[in-house]
């Protein structure tokens, strides 16, 4: 029978493009994707993984029913009521014993902007702790600390997407958006249509790579060292825009002094970027009036990850790039709600609309609009890591919403070994994840087709995600879940289950934030396809259409989010990485994703087509390098860091450094990437340093 039912216009559950999508319901409890093109970011364009989200609505594909563990140590199926109990139960036994802050809350990049508010709400005011963190961390935290300290606040993209064809050159570092966000790519090919250049800063070559006018391959966890470069040939040539630097910037001469002391030839040597090659780039990023810098995970997922997109930052002032049309600088955010979800106060050290928690009239505010004592609000607590560290010592219990670190963290079986080590675990997800597999107590929770709610994209665009399904029986929303548990903690009010109730209370208190929202609504979101931040609602009583804010789609344009209006430099300097490598160790590693998967998999791994198309994990490696190893093509290969092992079929590819090789993270087990990663921490970011570490390369038969 032919479905006449109208599509639903919603978004895709995965990464921060936010691509839009319709949905028309189908049998089975799912639905069928089709195009909407009047979303402007993807105009219709689905990747792979947008287009079969739907397989893990399939009752089959996802969890319907609490899960508890038996007296048995097995998982077996439970009533809500019991569940719920459980950890209301677990939870206060262990406050009462051992204080609030023994209690954990980890988070994720995910969640709805009404989830992420409401889980800070819950840890600060029913749980009364200040460990709350969560896996946004392990994305974009340098890049939001660089631009906070640069300009003043931190919005992914301070303009939107549309204008990169209409720049001059645009040097994308660590990003590949080939494989991460494919839709975005059109940006990149009409910016070169147009006459624009586009150079890739990546070890790999890329299939983003392929298409640049230049790609330079540093060598991992140089690239503050290459930006340092750069800088120093823009001074030495004379390419310096001096008005704007006078103008629109503070700091200048400490960053010039730091970058000065960065001679080309050295640069080439920590690099291995050559001095003509860095000439060039120079060049083509110095010809056009306007020029753009983004970066992704590869400068921001390091122990010095902040420093490195504050030498990327600098460039673009220097040469008077940041704030002017067309120009400046962006990070291409990962996660679905990855904006979003770092201002609404899940993170450890910020309350809602991005303000500081440390900021007494920031309290004042968020606790009057919670209805609570400003006093009675923790403080920052652990970042994200250390959160994960300090499990089964400080922390007892936790509760974890929309993540999977068993596959995503660092150094990640001991963060494993940590999640074992606890009093009692719950986690909220939609699948029985590697995490959700180790927990106490299991919440099967509604997801993106099934429910209604926001979430701001990588340009700051707030988006209305609609329901288009009811969800299966058995299933509750991650609202509804704190509501429950709140009541049950001796909260009764203050934790609606209806998400538009949350996002008014979001907004009030967002109101005179950074990140404001207190002007967008879920009318104006639904007639005006998004919404950018900040916007603020009217200060008089006049609220008719003709009094909105519109919103701001660009950023910085008059004056920068500082006290005085000016961009800050910071001035950097190049060192090491926290491992280089050595004797034992002498080779690096790198890692990041492929186009198929998604973050930890938990999802994409339950996705015939996805499987089929990315069944599993590999290490890519230089042919002189697996001609070392005696390697062929598919042979299993041995990857060992200080923290353990990984073993993955080869894959052969000259687009590698010699002396690196990248595995992607989507998967556990045996090829688990993230088992060898560095838990070293950016001093300001608390990032860890994900995309570089020492290892060996083993063939497997002679380990
Ligand atoms: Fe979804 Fe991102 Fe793919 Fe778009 S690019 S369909 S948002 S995963």
């Amino acid at each position: 029978m032919q479905n006449t039912a109208a599509p639903t216009p919603t978004h895709c559950p995965y990464c921060a493009l936010q691509c839009g999508m319709n949905l028309t319901p189908v049998e089975g409890g799912t639905v069928e994707v089709s195009e909407r093109v009047d979303f402007p970011v993807n105009r219709g364009a689905l990747c792979g993984k947008g287009r079969t989200a739907p397989a893990v609505l399939a009752p089959g594909a996802r969890l319907t029913s609490p899960l508890v563990r038996s007296e048995e140590g097995v998982l077996v199926p439970a009533g809500w009521d019991e569940a719920l109990d459980r950890i209301a139960g677990n939870l206060a036994r262990t406050r009462a014993r051992s204080g609030a802050d023994a209690l954990g809350v980890f988070g994720g990049g995910g969640l709805t902007n009404e989830k992420a508010y409401a889980l800070g709400k819950f840890a600060r005011v029913v749980l009364g702790t200040s460990q709350i963190d969560y896996n946004g961390r392990f994305c974009m935290s340098s890049a939001a600390a660089a631009g906070t300290k640069a300009f003043g606040l931190d919005r992914g993209l301070p303009f939107p997407l549309e204008d990169i064809p209409r720049t001059g050159c645009v040097i994308l570092v660590g990003s590949n958006p080939a494989e991460t966000m494919p839709p975005s790519l059109r940006y990149f090919t009409e910016l070169r249509e147009n006459g624009g250049t586009l150079i890739v800063v990546d070890p790999r070559r890329t299939r983003t790579a392929e298409q640049a006018d230049l790609h330079l391959a540093p060598r991992p966890g140089t690239d503050l060292a290459l930006a340092l470069g750069m800088l120093h040939l823009i001074v030495a040539e004379g390419r310096v825009d001096e008005e704007y630097v006078e103008e629109r910037t503070s700091g200048w001469e400490d960053a010039r002094a730091a970058a000065m002391a960065h001679w080309p030839e050295y640069v080439e040597r920590i690099t291995g970027v050559s001095v003509p090659e860095l000439r060039e780039a120079v060049r083509l990023f110095c010809a056009p009036r306007a020029a753009m810098v983004l970066t992704a995970r590869g400068p921001e997922q390091q122990a010095k990850g902040t420093d490195t997109v504050g030498a990327w930052i600098n460039l673009c002032l220097a040469t008077g790039r940041a704030g002017r049309p067309l120009s400046g600088y962006g990070c291409l955010t990962g996660q679905g709600n990855g904006q979003g979800g770092r201002e609404h106060g899940q993170k450890a050290d910020q309350l809602p609309g991005y303000r500081k928690l440390t900021d007494p009239a920031a309290r004042r505010h968020v606790a009057g609009v919670w209805g609570v004592d400003p006093d009675s609000l923790p403080g920052p607590g652990r970042s994200a890591y250390e959160l994960l560290d300090a499990l089964g010592t400080d922390i007892r219990s936790l509760l974890v919403m929309g993540s999977n670190p068993v596959v995503s963290a660092p150094r990640a079986a001991h963060v494993e070994e940590r999640l074992r080590s606890l009093d009692f675990l719950a986690v909220c997800d939609v699948v029985l994840s590697e995490t959700a597999a180790l927990a106490d107590v299991v919440l099967p929770v509604t997801q993106w087709a099934e429910e209604t709610g926001t979430t701001t994209n990588l340009e700051g665009r707030v988006l209305l995600r609609r329901r288009a399904i009811t969800p299966p029986e058995g299933v509750r929303s991650d609202l509804e879940v704190l509501h429950e548990l709140a009541g049950r903690l001796g909260v009764e009010k203050g934790f609606p289950t209806r998400p538009e109730e949350v996002f008014d209370e979001l907004r009030r208190a967002s109101a005179g934030g950074p990140a404001d929202y207190s002007g967008i609504d879920y009318r104006r979101l639904a007639e005006e396809n998004g919404v950018f931040w900040p916007c603020p609602a009217p200060t008089d009583e006049a609220t008719e259409a003709a009094n909105r804010h519109p919103g701001t789609p660009r950023l910085f344009l008059d004056r920068f989010a500082t006290d005085d209006g000016r961009a800050r430099f910071v001035p950097v300097t190049h060192r090491p990485s926290a491992e280089e490598p050595d004797d034992e160790y002498p080779v690096l590693l790198t890692t990041g994703r492929v186009v198929a998967q998604y973050q930890s998999g938990a999802q994409t791994r339950r996705v015939d087509e996805l499987n089929a198309a990315a069944p599993g994990p590999f290490v890519e490696l230089h042919p002189r390098l697996a001609a070392r190893l005696g390697a062929a093509e598919g042979d299993p290969v041995a990857v060992v860091s200080r923290r353990g092992r990984a073993v993955a079929p080869a894959r052969i590819t000259p687009g590698i450094r010699p002396d690196t090789v990248f595995m992607p993270f989507h998967w556990p087990g045996e090829g688990r990437a993230n088992t060898l990663t560095n838990p070293a921490l950016d001093p300001t970011s608390r990032m860890p340093e994900f995309k570089v570490c020492a290892v060996r390369v083993e063939a497997v038969d002679a380990v």
